[in-house]
């Protein structure tokens, strides 16, 4: 299979043509090998415009979504990034492109030892991996220039606005379970600024802050 067309073909047809914009942030979905991040079987789909299971009962989201929830921290390359729920790795590899450090917290171990051996055969070095519920953030590593929460919950877990800097951004899916809206927070001033980005559907944000059940 020819992955660099398809990838190609991604771009155009699924980032660019939907009003995704940016030198730096295409060029990291153009050179990351999404295919690497997807099992086997569904390899076929790795540059397909849907979301793709990943293994315990979890999901890498569709390329536009992982475009648009980057776009929104609007990386220069400088920033100290959290990333909460590592899954495939694929996210934690676009954010390690364009920021300086990616800590990630994923609570499946076998899900995080994937994206840490895929990352590391990628020669990625900015990155830091933890095993656990991340809805408690990484308080020895706050605060962070940007946060971004892969899965969904009703409110955005208070550590995580706390370890949030200040001028910083923090992206996340709010709501119910298949029902959410992709919400940005700027925190200015000491104020929570707070937009809405689009409806979506994540898979649970389990942990303390998050849904305490699956
Ligand atoms: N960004 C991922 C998408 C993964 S789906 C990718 O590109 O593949 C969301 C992930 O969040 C799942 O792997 C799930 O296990 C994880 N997750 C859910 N609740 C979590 C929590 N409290 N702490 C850390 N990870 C969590």
């Amino acid at each position: 299979m020819d992955y660099e067309t398809l990838r190609n073909k991604m771009v155009q047809e699924q980032l660019i043509s939907r009003g995704i914009q940016g030198e730096a942030l295409l060029q990291a979905f153009l050179r990351i090998p999404r295919h690497l991040f997807i099992p086997e079987t569904l390899k076929i789909n790795a540059y397909s415009d849907f979301p793709l299971a990943i293994g315990e009962g979890q999901t890498i989201s569709q390329p536009y979504i992982v475009a648009l929830m980057t776009k929104q921290l609007d990386l220069t390359g400088n920033e100290k990034v959290l990333e909460i729920g590592s899954g495939s790795g694929y996210q934690t590899a676009i954010l390690s492109e364009l920021s300086k450090q990616v800590f990630s917290i994923e609570r499946f171990e076998s899900l995080a030892k994937k994206a840490a051996s895929v990352l590391a055969d990628l020669g990625r070095n900015n990155i830091q991996f933890r095993v656990g519920d991340g809805s408690v953030g990484w308080q020895e590593e706050a605060p962070f220039d940007r946060i971004i929460v892969t899965a969904a919950s009703p409110k955005v877990p208070a550590p995580l606005i706390e370890q949030l800097k200040e001028g910083g951004k923090l992206i996340m899916p709010v709501g119910e379970s298949y029902s959410q809206m992709l919400t940005k927070i700027e925190k200015i001033n000491g104020k929570l600024i707070s937009t809405d980005i689009c409806a979506c559907v994540f898979v649970p944000l389990v942990g303390k802050f998050g849904i305490k059940k699956e």
